[in-house]
C-alpha cells in the first residue's frame, strides 16, 4: 500500500515515520530545499540560524518516533536542558527569569510580588488539571466526529476552557508584570492570550514537568537525525517539489498531482499543507464538504511573523538564551496586530542566541541571533518590500538602546523574513506564522479535521489541524492520524527473519472445531484468564482465546515431550511453520491466521519461540538478567501480542504489556518451584539462591528452605513493580479488555499472596487462589480501579519513564 505525505513539516515527517512503521510504501513531498518545513536551517557567512522552532518543550514526542523503529533518540540528538526557560524583560529594564525549579520560579516570582506565589502555585495546579485533559487524554484523539466533541464538552466547561488564557491567568495573579509573563504562551502557537482559550494554559504544566530542552547543533540536528531515520527505514523524500493538486475520484483521494504534470498515485494521502490553502488552492470546492467550506469560509488566522536573522562581531554573554523583550503596550499591541491588522512604531520581541548554549552556530568570539516581532498577518495591506526595512532599523535600534548595546555597530550578516516570504515559501494561508488562531471556536472538532471531511483517504496533519501548533501538537497530530489510519504490514525490527507470513494474505476465519479446541484449552489450562475474559466482547474474548491456545501449545510442545531431542525438533519444525506462514497443524494454522488478522510482529513470536527452545537444556538460570530475558521472551512477548489482538499500538501501552506480561511469569515461576523441580528445572537465579539440586528444592532442607524463601520473597517484591506498571497501562486497553486484564493481573498477583499466606511453603502445597476468592478479588479490583487514575487515563510520559528500564532488555 502506498502513501504520500505533502509537506515535510514536522507534523509530515512524524506522519510519515508513523505510517511506515504500519507497513506503508511512504513517499514524503516538500517544495523547500530541505526538510522540516517552518524549521529550515539558515547558514550565512559561518552564522548558522534556526529559521523557526527553538523551544523544545515535549521531548518524549520525538524520542515515540524514534522507538517506533526501536531506535533512540539519545543516539542521534542531543538535548540540553535550559536555565532560565525564558528571561523576560520588561520596558521598564526590570527582567524576570522564569523556569528551573519551581523554588527557583518561585523566588524570581516573589522578587517581583510576594503575594503571587501562592496564586502561582494554584495557577500551576489548575494547569495540571488542564494539561491532564487537554494534553493527556485528547491531543492524539480524532476529533472527526461531533459526537466526540459532544462527549467531551461537560469536561471542557468543566476546566473553564471558554475563558482565556489571559482571563485564566489573572484569576490566579495579580501584578501585571506576573500577569503578562505566564499569559504570553498562546503568541507561542499564534494566539492572542486575550482570545486564545484557556485550554492552551496546559503549557505551563507541559514546561513545569517536562523543563525547556535545546538541541545541540540546534532544531536543524532533530530535522537531520529524522530525515537519517526516514532514509534508514526507506522512506522515499521528494525535495523542491510542490504538489498542485488532490486528485478525488468518487470521494476517494487517488494521489496527487505535482506543478510540473506528473501524477503519483497512492492510496493514502495525507497532507501537511497549511489546510486553509489545502481546501482553498488544491482540492476543487465541489470535492469538499459543505462543513469544510464554512470552515475556510469563517477562518480566523494566527497573527503573521517579522523574523530578523543575524550575527554580531562581539558577544553579548549576559543576554540569555531565550528572551521575551516587553514593549510598553500589552493588550493594545496585541489588539492592533490581531484585530486591526495595522503595523505600529512599537513592538514586543522574542530573541534567540543559540551561541548562549551551543558556540557552533558563530564564528568564534561572535553571537548568532534572531528576533521574532509579531505582526498583523497579509490580511493586512502592508507592503513589506517597504516596510521591513523600515521595521528592521526600529527594532535594531530598540536592542542597541536596552540588552544588546553597540548593536547598530556589531550587527553582520542579516536578513529577515515577512509574512510575505511565509506566503511564497510555506504556501502559508495569508502569511500567517501558525495556520489558523487558537480559538475555542476553531479547536477540536471546529478545527480542520485530522481525517478530511467527505473524502475518502485523505488525512491532515500539522499545525491546522487538531490538536494545534507548535512541535508538540503537530507531532500530536500525527498520533491522531496514527489512530486512524488501519496498519498494513507493520515493519519488522532489525535482525528478523525473512517475514514471510507479513506478505498480504486472504484472511481466514477459524473453524468451529479449533474454536472449541481453543475455548477448552483455556478452560482447562489457563483458569485465571477464563475467569478473567468475561468483561471482553465476543470477538476480542475469542481472539484471546485463540492467541491463549496457540502460545499453549507451542510451550507445551516442548514441556509435554520428555526427549529433549524430540522437543527441540517439534518447536524448530513450528519456528519454520510460522516463519513460513503455513502450518499442518490447525493451532498453529490458526495462530498464523491471528497473527495476520491483528498484524502481530513475526519478531515477537520467535522472540517466545526462543523463551520456550531456552527451557529444552535449562538446569538452572545463571542470574538476574538472564531470569528477566526470559520471561519477557515468555510472558513479555504475549502481553505485546495481546495489545494486537486488542488492537491497541501505542508504544507506551506495549511497554506496560510487556511489564504486565513478565510479573506474571515471575509469580508462576514462585508458585512453581517444586513443580519446575521434577522435571529438572529451576528459574531462581544462581546469583540469588546460589547453585541447587533438584532433590534440594523439593525436599529442601532448613538452610535450603532460608535460601529459597528469600529468593522466592525478593522475586514476589520485583514482580510487584511490574505489576504496577502493568496497572499503569491498562488505560490504553479498550474498556471491557482492561476490566478482563485488570482481573486477570489481580487474580495473578493474588496467587503471590497466597504463597505469603502459606509461610512460603512451596514444597507441600501449591499456591492457589479458589472461586470465592476471585470473586472477592475481582470486586476489589473494581472498587479500587474506580478511584485510581491510571485505570482511566494514561499517566503520561514521566510514568512510561520511570518503568523503562524494567523492560529495556527487550529493545
Ligand atoms: C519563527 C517561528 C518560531 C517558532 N518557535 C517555536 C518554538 O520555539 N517551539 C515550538 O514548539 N514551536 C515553534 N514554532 C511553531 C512550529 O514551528 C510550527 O507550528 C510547526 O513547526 C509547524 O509544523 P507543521 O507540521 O504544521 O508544518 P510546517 O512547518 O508548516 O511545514 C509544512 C511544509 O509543507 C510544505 N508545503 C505546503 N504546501 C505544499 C505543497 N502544496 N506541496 C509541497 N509542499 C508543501 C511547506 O513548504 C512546508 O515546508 C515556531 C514557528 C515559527 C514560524
Amino acid at each position: 500500500m502506498k502513501a504520500i505525505v505533502v509537506g515535510a513539516g514536522f507534523g509530515g515527517i512524524a506522519a510519515a515515520l508513523r505510517l511506515r512503521a504500519k507497513g506503508y510504501e511512504v513517499t514524503l513531498i516538500d517544495r523547500c530545499a530541505d526538510i522540516g518545513g517552518r524549521a529550515q536551517v539558515f547558514n550565512r557567512n559561518g552564522f548558522r540560524h534556526d529559521a523557526g522552532p527553538t523551544v523544545i518543550t515535549a521531548p518524549f514526542l520525538f524520542e515515540e518516533l524514534f522507538s517506533l523503529f526501536d531506535e533512540k533518540l539519545e543516539d542521534h540528538v542531543k538535548l540540553v536542558p535550559l536555565t532560565p526557560w525564558y528571561r523576560f524583560v520588561f520596558a521598564d529594564q526590570t527582567t524576570f527569569d522564569y523556569g528551573g525549579t519551581l523554588e527557583q520560579t518561585l523566588a524570581e516570582i516573589r522578587r517581583i510580588e510576594p503575594a503571587d506565589c501562592v496564586g502561582y502555585k494554584k495557577l500551576l495546579a489548575q494547569s495540571k488539571r488542564i494539561f491532564e485533559v487537554g494534553f493527556v487524554e485528547l491531543s492524539a484523539q480524532p476529533f472527526h466526529q461531533f459526537k466526540t466533541m459532544l462527549a467531551q464538552i461537560p469536561r471542557l466547561i468543566g476546566l473553564g476552557s471558554y475563558k482565556t488564557v489571559w482571563g485564566l491567568v489573572c484569576s490566579y495573579l495579580q501584578n501585571p508584570k506576573l500577569r503578562q509573563a505566564f499569559s504570553i504562551q498562546p503568541l507561542l502557537v499564534g494566539g492572542n492570550p486575550f482570545d486564545t482559550t484557556s485550554i492552551y494554559g496546559l503549557i505551563h504544566y507541559l514546561e513545569r514537568s517536562y523543563g525547556v530542552y535545546f538541541a545541540m547543533g540546534g532544531t536543524g540536528a532533530i530535522t537531520k537525525a529524522l530525515s537519517d531515520l526516514m532514509q534508514r527505514h526507506g522512506i522515499a523524500i521528494k525535495l523542491g517539489t510542490t504538489v498542485e493538486q488532490i486528485l478525488i475520484e468518487n470521494g476517494v483521494a487517488q494521489g496527487v498531482l505535482l506543478e510540473g504534470g506528473q501524477v503519483i498515485d497512492a492510496d493514502v494521502i495525507v497532507s501537511n499543507a497549511d489546510p486553509a490553502f489545502l481546501y482553498s488552492k488544491m482540492i476543487e470546492p465541489k470535492k469538499q464538504a459543505i462543513m469544510t467550506r464554512s470552515k475556510l469560509k469563517a477562518a480566523s488566522y494566527s497573527m503573521g511573523l517579522f523574523v530578523l536573522y543575524f550575527g554580531t562581531t562581539r558577544q553579548y554573554p549576559e543576554v540569555a538564551h531565550h528572551t521575551i523583550w516587553m514593549g510598553e503596550r500589552y493588550r493594545e499591541l496585541l489588539e492592533d496586530i490581531f484585530d486591526k491588522k495595522i503595523l505600529t512604531e512599537d513592538f514586543s520581541l522574542y530573541l534567540h542566541r543559540p551561541t548562549a548554549t551551543d558556540p557552533s552556530f558563530a564564528p568564534e568570539g561572535c553571537d548568532s541571533f534572531y528576533v521574532l516581532c509579531p505582526v498583523p498577518n497579509l490580511q493586512a495591506e502592508i507592503d513589506w518590500s517597504v516596510e521591513g526595512p523600515k521595521l528592521q532599523s526600529r527594532i535594531v535600534a530598540a536592542l542597541d538602546r536596552t540588552i544588546l548595546p553597540g548593536l547598530t555597530e556589531t550587527i553582520t550578516s542579516d536578513f529577515f523574513m515577512t509574512p510575505q516570504d511565509f506566503k511564497t515559501d510555506y504556501l502559508s494561508q495569508f502569511g500567517a506564522g501558525f495556520s489558523i488562531a487558537p480559538l475555542f471556536r476553531q479547536s477540536a472538532w471546529f478545527r480542520f479535521h485530522n481525517k478530511a471531511e467527505g473524502i475518502k483517504n485523505l488525512y491532515l496533519v500539522g499545525a491546522g489541524t487538531h490538536p494545534g501548533a507548535g512541535m508538540p501538537g503537530v507531532l500530536c497530530s500525527a498520533k491522531v492520524i496514527d489512530n486512524l489510519i488501519p496498519s498494513v504490514n507493520p515493519i519488522k525490527r532489525a535482525g528478523s527473519k525473512e517475514p514471510s507470513i507479513l506478505r498480504p494474505h486472504v484472511v481466514q476465519s477459524p473453524s468451529e472445531a479449533i474454536l472449541a479446541e481453543a475455548e477448552n484449552t483455556l478452560a482447562t489450562k489457563g483458569r485465571s484468564f477464563y475467569w478473567a475474559r468475561f468483561f471482553m466482547s465476543a470477538q476480542q474474548a475469542s481472539n484471546a482465546t485463540r492467541l491463549y491456545s496457540f502460545c499453549r501449545y507451542l510451550d507445551d510442545l516442548v514441556d509435554e515431550e520428555h526427549s529433549a531431542e524430540k522437543a527441540a525438533q517439534a518447536i524448530e519444525l513450528a519456528e519454520a511453520e510460522i516463519t513460513a506462514g503455513h502450518s499442518t497443524q490447525p493451532v498453529i494454522q490458526d495462530g498464523i491466521n491471528l497473527m495476520r488478522e491483528c498484524h502481530i510482529d513475526l519478531v515477537v513470536v520467535l522472540d517466545l519461540i526462543k523463551g520456550i527452545q531456552s527451557d529444552i537444556r535449562l538446569k538452572q538460570i545463571e542470574n538476574d538478567a538472564a531470569l528477566l530475558k526470559y520471561c519477557y521472551q515468555v510472558a513479555g512477548t504475549v502481553g505485546l501480542m495481546m495489545c494486537k489482538v486488542l488492537n491497541v499500538n501505542d508504544p507506551a501501552a506495549l511497554r506496560h504489556a510487556v511489564d504486565l506480561g513478565i510479573a506474571m511469569q515471575l509469580t508462576n515461576i514462585c508458585r512453581d518451584v517444586a513443580d519446575d523441580a521434577k522435571v529438572g528445572r529451576c528459574y531462581l537465579p544462581i546469583s540469588m539462591v546460589g547453585e541447587m539440586s533438584m532433590a534440594q528444592l523439593m525436599n529442601p532442607d532448613l538452610e535450603t528452605q532460608v535460601l529459597v524463601i528469600n529468593g522466592i520473597a525478593r522475586m514476589l517484591k520485583k514482580a510487584d513493580q511490574y505489576y504496577a506498571s502493568g496497572h499503569n497501562g491498562l488505560s490504553y486497553l479498550p474498556l471491557g479488555a482492561r476490566s478482563s486484564i485488570l482481573v486477570a493481573a489481580r487474580v495473578y498477583q493474588t496467587i503471590g499472596t497466597q504463597l505469603k499466606k502459606n509461610k512460603f511453603n512451596y514444597w507441600q502445597q501449591r499456591a492457589v487462589v479458589s472461586g470465592p476468592q476471585k470473586i472477592l478479588v475481582t470486586t476489589t479490583a473494581f472498587i479500587q480501579a474506580i478511584f485510581t487514575r491510571s485505570f482511566w487515563r494514561p499517566l503520561g510520559y514521566l510514568n512510561s519513564a520511570k518503568q523503562r528500564p524494567f523492560s529495556d532488555f527487550f529493545i
